[in-house]
């Protein structure tokens, strides 16, 4: 009696319910959000060492018709937990291919990538792959132009079947990135059976790189890595020249973060393109 007490004590605590009724909410209002077509993207810039933007990362935003843009942070995870990052996250790759597509025929933008986060649950799910092409069939966007970033926990389970989904893309010329790098768990050896394009450092190892031995230590560290497995590695979350200037010292080939853009929606993106070129 004493432990069913407790539980109804723990039941009915009032903090707890309004959790519950959020998220119930927040559930039913994220479903609600996709078929009426309340995402949207923003593009934060990728800079090359030498100044040139060679991609922008895809992010999504939920513009909610009370509360403005929700921010991604506030409900990827959710969308991980109730399955919905399965049909969003082919909203958001179609709506990258479709943007790709119209740039490939502007030649002021025909060299720009854009990269598309895609979740494990995502990458896993038994129709990605098909699913992908046929989304670059129809909308002619040129694959090569596509990058996928992963984390780390996309990868860990299954190997063969997580290299044979990469293969199958990679071979129409789809490029990988493994981002958050350096927060997981995977091994060396692991890392070096993965067709991967580039490897992007962590903004939690960026922000105090400067003050922080050990922060220092892991940038280095990621820096020579990639450079030995032949991989591109781009720094995220910089956010002044003088993080800048010292991930440069390491050999770091490309850079993200406030310093640059914060992600923009597409006219401002376009806006902010145009300006560079002017420079
Ligand atoms: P992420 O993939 O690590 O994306 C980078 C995040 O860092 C973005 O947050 C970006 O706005 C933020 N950021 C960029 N530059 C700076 C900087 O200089 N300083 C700081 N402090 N932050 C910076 P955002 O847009 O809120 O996205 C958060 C996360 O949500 C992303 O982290 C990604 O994991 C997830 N996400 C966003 N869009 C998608 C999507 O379409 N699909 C999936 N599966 N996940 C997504
Ligand atoms: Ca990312
Ligand atoms: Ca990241
Ligand atoms: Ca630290």
């Amino acid at each position: 009696a004493k432990m069913a007490g407790r539980n109804a004590v723990r039941f009915f605590n009032p903090q707890m319910q309004a959790e519950v009724s959020r998220r119930a909410e927040m559930d039913a209002g994220l479903w609600l959000a996709l078929e009426r077509e309340q995402f949207v993207l923003h593009y934060q810039p990728q800079v090359l060492a030498d100044g040139r933007v060679v991609a922008v990362e895809a992010l999504v935003r939920w513009q909610h018709p009370e509360r403005g843009i929700v921010p991604p942070t506030e409900f990827i995870a959710l969308a991980e937990e109730n399955g919905l990052i399965v049909p969003l996250g082919r909203w958001v790759l179609e709506a990258a291919c479709m943007q790709l597509a119209r740039w490939a025929s502007d030649p002021s933008r025909a060299d720009i990538a854009i990269a598309v986060n895609v979740s494990a649950r995502q990458f896993r799910h038994e129709r990605f792959v098909d699913e992908l092409a046929d989304i670059l069939e129809r909308t002619g966007a040129p694959p090569s132009r596509l990058e996928i970033e992963l984390t780390e926990s996309s990868l860990l389970a299954d190997v063969e079947s997580v290299i044979a989904r990469m293969d199958a893309l990679k071979e129409r010329g789809v490029r990988f990135s493994l981002d958050d790098f350096g927060t997981g768990y995977s091994s060396l050896a692991y890392l070096k059976r993965l067709p991967l394009d580039q490897l992007k450092i962590d903004k939690g190892f960026v922000r105090d790189i400067l003050v922080d031995p050990n922060d220092a230590a892991i940038a280095k560290m990621v820096i020579v890595l990639a450079e030995s497995l032949g991989l591109q590695v781009l720094a995220e979350g910089v956010e002044t020249d003088a993080q800048r200037v010292f991930l440069a010292g390491q050999g770091c080939d490309a850079y993200q973060g406030y310093l640059f853009s914060r992600p923009l929606p597409l006219e401002a993106l376009e806006a902010y393109l145009g300006m560079r070129r002017l420079r």
